[in-house]
């Protein structure tokens, strides 16, 4: 039987074999007490990397959401964001149990928000007695829709905060992906945001963690709200010898899945019954309509050969690469599906 492939999620990825040398010699210590060597080592790359002044390595991407929320908001605050964003779409609803406060979510266009738009809803406490006050924006780059914001929308968001003294929270889960599709620095969007949370166990083939940055003061009280959160690692060099690698040679290399993914909607092209969605595929994930095939039916026939897919979701499937999609891999899902479909 031909090895197992997985289209489902970039979050599927396993650790290289770089990663495994690398967690297995891993020095380590109790990072509660600030004493794993792995873990400030990956904290200051981090925030190197990311040019913020200081990093936290999280257990997940929702935590480090969360955690920014928290750490950046009053109760009963309201954090401005986009409608379609992972912290409302996926995130179980999480800043209304954990820091109390409302979402105020606005129309995205394909993921972005208009400043205008989020300039109008800031408020102040102290400007009518009905009001609660802004605490945080959100914007999300690369978007969960796959696409990736303009840097010239990060920009104007950003002003908008700033001039309204409203910090701005970037969910970066996929930041490496946008920096590349911009064929920019990373360090080129982060300047556009206070902080940044970046998960590390996506494309990047970490097994595990998030890391959030933001100034130094920032991330003082998000480590104690870490703690309070459950959040507080002990012998977390494991993790982080991973994700050292995952910020530097995998980040590196992430474009290539890009290429990998306009591959796969190429050859999703041969089929009469699929319209892919060109316009949605700027990373590593293609978007497509599967016209008259069910998509539960054809994800039971390929998991038979041993293919793994997601079904339709809101009438939209999604095939996502990775570092271990090869081409070869490809070739086998399309001569599987035509087997199934035609
Ligand atoms: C995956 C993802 C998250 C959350 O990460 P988890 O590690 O699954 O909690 C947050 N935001 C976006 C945009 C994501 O894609």
């Amino acid at each position: 039987m031909n090895k197992f492939i997985d289209f489902r999620s970039d979050t599927v990825t396993q650790p290289t074999d770089d990663m495994r040398k690398a967690m297995f010699e891993a020095e380590v210590g109790d990072d509660v007490y600030g004493d794993d060597p792995t873990v400030n080592k990956f904290e200051k790359i981090a925030a190197e990397i990311l040019g913020k002044e200081a990093a936290l390595l999280v257990p997940s991407g929702t935590f480090g959401n969360q955690l920014a929320i928290f750490t950046h908001c009053k109760r009963g605050n309201e954090v401005i964001l986009g409608e379609d964003c992972h912290i409302i779409q996926h995130e179980v609803g999480a800043a209304a149990v954990i820091s109390g406060v409302q979402l105020r979510p606005i129309q995205s266009s394909k993921g972005e928000m208009n400043p205008l738009h989020i300039k109008e809803r800031i408020r102040r406490e102290e400007d009518d007695i009905h009001y609660p006050s802004t605490g945080l924006i959100c914007l999300e780059n690369a978007h969960s829709n796959g696409r990736v914001i303009s840097l010239e929308n990060m920009k104007e968001i950003y002003k908008v905060g700033k001039e309204k003294n409203v910090p701005v929270h970037l969910d970066g889960a996929r930041l490496f992906n946008a920096a590349a599709y911009l064929n920019k620095d990373v360090k080129e969007l982060t300047q556009f945001c206070d902080t940044v949370n970046v998960c590390i166990s996506k494309g990047l083939c970490a097994p595990i963690g998030s890391v959030l940055a933001g100034d130094r003061k920032f991330i003082e009280r998000a480590k104690k709200a870490r703690k309070l959160l459950g959040g507080g690692l002990r012998q977390a060099g494991f993790i982080a010898a991973a994700g050292i690698l995952a910020l530097t040679d995998m980040a590196e290399r992430i474009g290539e899945d890009h290429e990998t993914a306009l591959y796969l909607a190429k050859r999703l092209e041969e089929f009469k019954n699929i319209e892919v969605l060109h316009d949605s595929i700027h990373i590593n994930m293609v978007f497509f309509k599967l016209n008259e095939f069910d998509s539960i039916k054809l994800m039971e026939e390929l998991l038979k050969h041993n293919i793994k897919i997601n079904p339709a979701e809101e009438g939209l499937m999604r095939f996502v690469t990775s570092y271990w999609t090869s081409k070869e891999d490809i070739d086998r899902l399309i001569s599987k599906m035509k087997e199934i479909m035609e």
